[in-house]
């Protein structure tokens, strides 16, 4: 007679284990991707997800163990991961108590520019009338300073915001003397397409530290053909503009944005191409948005989802290409989303937040005194509706906007967890909720899920993105390394 009992004798006769909420998804024929209320995932096939849901899955199973690890399974040995997930999910939404940090100031709309796709209506240089008023911005300053965020990035944009550079100015100074007192982390950025940079300009910045992001949308005869002025030399004023600011305030002072026209989609690589020619380590892929001059001149219906979708691949491919052969390049949508599948942090995107990010990641007060519960909300309204519209600095209170129906009414009818369709998606801690891109298109904050493009277009690049760290160990290096920059 053995001194032990047989093996089978020690395997537990049972299963134990407790499944903690999770929902999942088709990555592909063979296996689906699964995830947990704070955004871990695993891809997993289809009869170990079956078995696995019927309590038959052995705890021997290398699936049992990572489903363990994961936190969407409780059992005997892991009484702990509960709290483990309640605290990710709690890292996960700590920006909801800070509140609004973006402050957007829309100085002037006027603009020398006209781009046919210009999602602000612009008006002729000579027209003040479109100028931020003093006392609005003084207003607005105050709107500023009562959110509790511990962080303001005040972010001036128009029209072209240099147009007026003297109420900048005014802001900068106002703004800094107030925070003695509040002690925030206070930031400025000008959005700005340089082509009115000059020196004295440069200096404020520097002595106020302020950062610039412009637009590049590619090489010279897109970027020229995108953006029309007089003299029809955009893209010669930018890369100007670029190497200046550069110069006088230091390499990593300048970022760029592109939009996407349908004369880009064939050449994402050459734009890819422009952007390391500029010294610029990432890339925002951007498909354009239904606001604005956009709309009015069709450019936006210039192309389909299907058609960026192509593009933004392209483009992805070629910057994983780019990396792998020693050439570092990043980019940024791709990264907010990784950011979010690998770590607690949420980025704070405001297009991929949920609860959405109107009124909660940024407010745009308008040159009118008007606030908007984002930047895209300004722009609809330039349309004609005003749908976002939270009140008027001079005439409501602080309380007044933020408790707005305008405001909570999309905010709650969005919650992407109790949306049809959102509620079981297992890409939702990826995305987000976008009521004004759904109102825009489909006349509710919610929309129809399987026709909305803001749907199809996400749940393409995450399969995409999930698909591509699966087939390729480099791949998933790369990308987890995107997650935590
Ligand atoms: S919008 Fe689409 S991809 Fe995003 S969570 Fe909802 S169903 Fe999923």
């Amino acid at each position: 007679m053995s001194a032990f009992q047989e093996l089978n004798v020690y395997q537990p006769t049972r299963q134990t284990y407790v499944v903690l909420p999770l929902r999942f998804t088709g990555l592909n024929d063979r296996q689906y991707v699964v995830t947990n209320l704070a955004g871990e995932f695993l891809t997993i096939e289809r009869a170990t997800l079956q078995s696995f849901l019927r309590h038959e899955l052995p705890n021997s199973d290398q699936a049992y163990i990572d489903l363990r690890a994961q936190h969407f399974l409780v059992d005997d040995s892991t009484a702990i991961a509960p709290e483990l997930l309640a605290l990710k999910i709690r890292t996960r939404y700590r920006r909801l108590s800070q509140f609004t940090a973006l402050h957007l100031f829309v100085v002037t709309l006027r603009c020398e520019h006209s781009c046919p796709y210009c999602q602000v209506s612009r008006q002729s240089e000579d027209r003040v009338a479109f100028d931020m008023p003093d006392s609005v911005a003084r207003a607005a300053l105050d709107f500023c300073f009562r959110s509790p965020s511990p962080d303001l990035k005040i972010e001036f944009q128009g029209g072209e915001p240099l147009l007026n550079f003297e109420l900048i100015k005014t802001i900068v100074g106002e703004a800094k003397e107030r925070n003695r007192a509040a002690g925030k982390r206070l930031a400025f950025v000008i959005a700005t397409n340089l082509a009115l940079m000059s020196r004295e300009i440069l200096d404020f910045c520097r002595a106020h530290d302020i950062l610039i992001s412009t637009s590049l949308d590619g090489p010279k005869a897109l970027h020229n053909a995108n953006r029309p002025r007089p003299g029809g030399d955009s893209y010669e004023r930018t890369i100007a503009g670029i190497r200046l600011v550069r110069d006088q305030l230091g390499r990593d002072r300048v970022s760029a944005l592109m939009t996407t026209t349908e004369s880009s989609l064939d050449c994402v690589g050459e734009i890819i191409d422009e952007y390391l020619a500029q010294g610029f380590g990432e890339i925002f892929l951007r498909p354009l948005s239904p606001y604005g001059f956009a709309i009015r001149t069709k450019a936006y219906r210039a192309y389909s989802a299907d058609r960026w979708l192509d593009f933004y691949k392209k483009g992805l491919d070629y910057i994983i290409e780019l990396n792998r052969q020693g050439v570092p390049f990043l980019e940024v949508y791709a990264a907010t989303i990784l950011k979010k599948m690998f770590t607690s942090d949420d980025p704070g995107y405001v297009d991929l937040t949920n609860p959405a990010g109107i009124g909660i990641g940024a407010v745009a007060y308008n040159y009118d005194g008007d606030v908007y519960a984002s930047d895209e909300s300004r722009m609809l309204a330039e349309m004609g509706d005003t749908t976002f519209r939270l009140g008027h600095v001079l005439k409501q209170s602080y309380e007044d906007i933020f408790g707005a129906p305008q405001l909570l009414e999309p905010l709650d009818a969005s919650f992407a967890q109790s949306v049809p369709m959102c509620t079981d998606c297992a890409f939702e801690p990826y995305c987000g909720a976008d009521p004004v891109f759904h109102h825009k298109t489909f006349g509710d904050f919610v929309g129809r899920k399987p026709e909305s493009e803001f749907c199809s277009r996400n749940m393409t690049i995450f399969r995409f993105l999930i698909e591509r760290m699966q087939s390729d160990v480099f791949v998933k290096r790369l990308f987890r390394q995107w997650a935590t920059r």
